[in-house]
């Protein structure tokens, strides 16, 4: 009996985990993406790099209602909404407040969570080995820096469920925070050190090599955008694309923030939006951070990359189309300069990539992963929001589990696709 045979929707690094590792459990994989697999289209290109076992905090904590007149007005805040897209962003805009409304809610979120970013830096050293770049996985810890201990403790409530779910920190003192990072400007005297995380020296090199590897064992990469499926009898026949059909007996939706009408058309109507996000790239950086690291002030990542130092965040609701508002990267430069004293104050503008990326979120923070309503052959895989990268390991196993008809090792009530329904 031939193969049964998987088509991976879309090739960031959902899908690309997802294809790698179907091909492993002997299904025959053809992969759909319009784009460069690992290019620029894809959240998965610009993200922050952190593989981060402790994003477990969902993106709305309580109080964050009252903030939301501060989105709408200020555009280049950390948070922003455009005014334009708030009609059509409101139910999801609800959904995404009241999902961490009190901290019982967000305690709920990161037991849902910790279990799906568990041990990710080990798990994406093996994958990336398993692709021939296993030097692209660094362990060196992940670090939250603060000006003062009072910032710190005013997240306390994030700490306190990061403790309940098990992770563990140490804390700097401002000496150590000098031995550690003695380029760091010294406004920051306090940081907390989680040593289990780790980071990606270039996501989208590592995309790309997982797709080529996948290719290299023998999966199909066709460049063409998926429009739909066809589906008879309760059973997959067909992915429907620009360029005709894909005959198939499985698939799986990992078109990130794309995925919404393609999860409709198998009948699954799911709250995904985009929450856009951006990077500033600073090439051949003169000085930067040992440890990657994230202000409490500047909400973003800093963090060396093979393409130069990056530092990544913002978070902007105005869907898919909107053009960005570069003035937004300006931001996260200029939060960049001002953390690293001994950049240089005039960069010229060619040393500077910017770009703007579409985390697929959902507004509980959690990630969709199961059947489709109107046919198990299709799986819905998206949503990741925040921790798409560090995620997409454990994703990909719970994804081959439901392919197989096993049982997922993963608890999976809390990102079932029907759970908004
Ligand atoms: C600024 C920023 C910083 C971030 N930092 C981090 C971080 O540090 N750590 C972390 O874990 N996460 C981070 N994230 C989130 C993470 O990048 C995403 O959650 C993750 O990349 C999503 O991966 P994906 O494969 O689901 O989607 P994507 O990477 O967006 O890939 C989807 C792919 O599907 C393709 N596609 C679209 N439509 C179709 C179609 N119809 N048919 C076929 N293919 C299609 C697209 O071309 C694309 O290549 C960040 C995101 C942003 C924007």
């Amino acid at each position: 009996m031939s193969a049964a045979h998987v088509v991976v929707i879309g090739a960031g690094i959902i899908g690309a985990a997802t294809a790698l590792g179907a091909l492993r459990e002997g299904f025959r994989v053809t992969i759909l993406e319009p784009g460069e697999p690992g290019g620029e289209q894809a959240a998965s290109y610009g993200n922050g790099c952190w593989l981060s076992p402790m994003s477990v905090i969902p993106p709305a904590g309580p109080g964050l209602w009252k903030k939301v007149p501060g989105f709408l007005a200020d555009p280049l805040g950390p948070l922003a909404i455009r005014w334009s897209y708030l009609p059509k962003v409101l139910p999801w805009l609800a959904r995404y407040l009241w999902a961490g409304w009190t901290e019982a809610k967000v305690l709920r979120a990161a037991q849902a969570l910790r279990p799906l970013l568990v041990d990710a830096p080990a798990l994406h050293r093996e994958l990336a080995e398993s692709a021939g770049v296993g030097h692209l996985i660094e362990r060196r810890g992940l670090v939250y820096i603060y000006e003062t201990r009072e910032q710190f403790e005013r997240e306390a409530l994030a700490w306190r469920v990061r403790k309940q779910v098990g992770i563990e920190w140490l804390e700097l003192d401002a000496d150590e925070m000098r031995q550690r990072e003695p380029e760091l400007d010294r406004r920051y005297t306090f940081g907390a050190l989680v040593e289990e995380g780790g980071h990606c020296r270039d996501p989208g090199a590592y995309v790309a090599a997982l797709v080529a590897q996948a290719q290299a064992e023998g999966a199909a990469l066709q460049q063409a955008r998926a429009t739909g499926f066809r589906v008879e009898g309760g059973r997959l026949k067909a992915v429907r694309t620009e360029g005709g059909e894909i005959g198939c007996d499985r698939a799986v939706i990992c078109a990130g923030a794309h995925s919404k009408p393609l999860a409709a058309a198998v009948g699954s109507r799911v709250p995904l939006e985009t929450e856009r996000g951006y990077h500033a790239m600073v090439r051949d950086a003169e000085v930067g951070p040992r440890t990657p690291m994230m202000p409490y002030d500047g909400k973003m990542s800093i963090t060396w990359t093979d393409r130069g130092l990056r530092c990544a965040g913002q978070v902007e609701i105005a869907g898919l189309d909107a053009a960005p508002n570069w003035k937004r990267a300006e931001i996260l430069r200029d939060h960049l300069l001002r953390s690293f004293p001994g950049l240089p104050r005039d960069l010229p503008a060619d040393r500077v990539k910017v770009w703007m990326g579409h985390r697929p979120s959902m507004p509980d923070g959690l990630p969709c992963m199961g059947p489709s309503a109107a046919t198990p052959d299709v799986l819905l895989a998206f949503g990741h929001g925040h921790v798409g990268l560090v995620a997409a390991p454990r994703t990909a196993r719970a994804v081959l589990d439901l392919l197989q008809g096993r049982q997922p090792a993963l608890p999976m009530e809390r990102f079932s696709p029907t759970r908004f329904a």
